[in-house]
């Protein structure tokens, strides 16, 4: 799902500075003993990433069970759902932010109007799409209008280094910011064509079957990476690159600590994939607007489902 598949399916390299962690990676797979590390990139059936995170907060799994199956509205405005159960403050991650909501020690119900101008949920051109295992793309073969190569430094190369121009323009702030602050990121892997969605997860089915498939690499049409409005970062170092480690790179750390202010949210959180149907990925990040991202943060809410009142998609159906 989130890194960049193809190269890895392929045996080509990336000419990024994490190429030896990614050789190395590759390595693993070969030898067939990745599945735990690889599991942190797209899994559904694969075990919890190992190395669990002692600094990590450890929210209580099974929040998806306890989050309401409320059906989104099809655009515009969520939709509003009163019979919500409270969603534990699972993303504690990102600390309370100086959004304008202040942070609510009331349970935050799932569906909660966001502040600012609404968007289509279902629209590819918005930036707040929801694109998961129960909701493809639509059309599948969406093709962003407004392709940019951000100024940022890469770590890949090809349609990887594209973002739509909003997305583009927003990491060029953050990777600045972050770089004000010393930490260096690179982009590492960002818009997947629906071409390349096709032949990467063609090749995981040829060679391991649509189940194990499944759990590698997300299905054709069903990849925040099409839209052009996600990408995932790498570490300046090059180091842990697509690995359940990178959480402790400095660029994750201020990733999870900042992305939000720039308009980005991890958009796998750590131990909500019953919800997501992603295991923990520090990487992956996906804009949704400062607003609604400051928002997400201040109340502590952890994935775009609970947010927008979206029924959890662990698994495709
Ligand atoms: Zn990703």
């Amino acid at each position: 799902m989130c890194y960049d598949d193809a190269d890895r399916a392929v045996g080509r390299q990336s000419a990024g500075p994490d190429s030896p962690s990614r050789r190395a990676f590759s390595r693993l797979l070969l030898a067939g003993t990745g599945l735990a590390a690889l599991s942190a990139c797209a899994p559904d059936q694969s075990p919890t990433p190992s190395g669990t995170p002692g600094s990590s907060p450890g929210p209580v799994p099974g929040t998806g069970g306890a989050t309401p199956t409320a059906v989104a509205a099809p655009s515009g405005s969520p939709a509003s759902n009163a019979s919500a159960t409270p969603t534990p403050a699972t993303s504690s991650a990102v600390p309370p932010s100086a959004a304008a909501h202040p942070p609510s020690a009331a349970a935050h119900p799932p569906s909660a109007a966001a502040p600012g101008p609404q968007h289509s949920l279902t629209d590819p051109t918005s930036p707040w799409v929801i694109v998961n295992k129960h909701r493809p793309l639509s059309p599948a073969n969406f093709v962003p209008p407004d392709l940019v190569r951000p100024a940022v430094r890469l770590a890949t190369s090809g349609e990887a280094g594209l973002l739509n121009s909003t997305t583009a323009a927003a990491a060029e702030k953050m990777f600045a910011a972050a770089a004000a602050e010393g930490v260096i990121m690179t982009l590492a892997s960002g818009y997947r064509s629906f071409a390349t969605q096709t032949a990467t997860y063609g090749s995981y089915v040829s060679s391991r079957g649509r189940a194990e498939a499944d759990t590698a690499s997300a299905r054709p049409g069903y990849s925040e990476h099409q839209t052009g409005w996600a990408f995932d970062i790498g570490d300046g170092s090059g180091a842990d690159a697509f690995t359940p480690q990178f959480k402790d790179r400095p660029a994750a750390i201020w990733a999870k600590a900042n992305a939000h202010r720039f308009g980005f949210v991890v958009r796998y959180p750590w131990m909500l994939h019953p919800i997501t149907g992603y295991y923990y990925e520090p990487w992956h990040l996906r804009f949704i607007g400062t607003q609604a991202a400051a928002d997400m943060s201040a109340r502590g809410i952890g994935t775009l489902e609970e947010y927008f009142g979206l029924e959890p998609a662990p698994a495709y159906r």
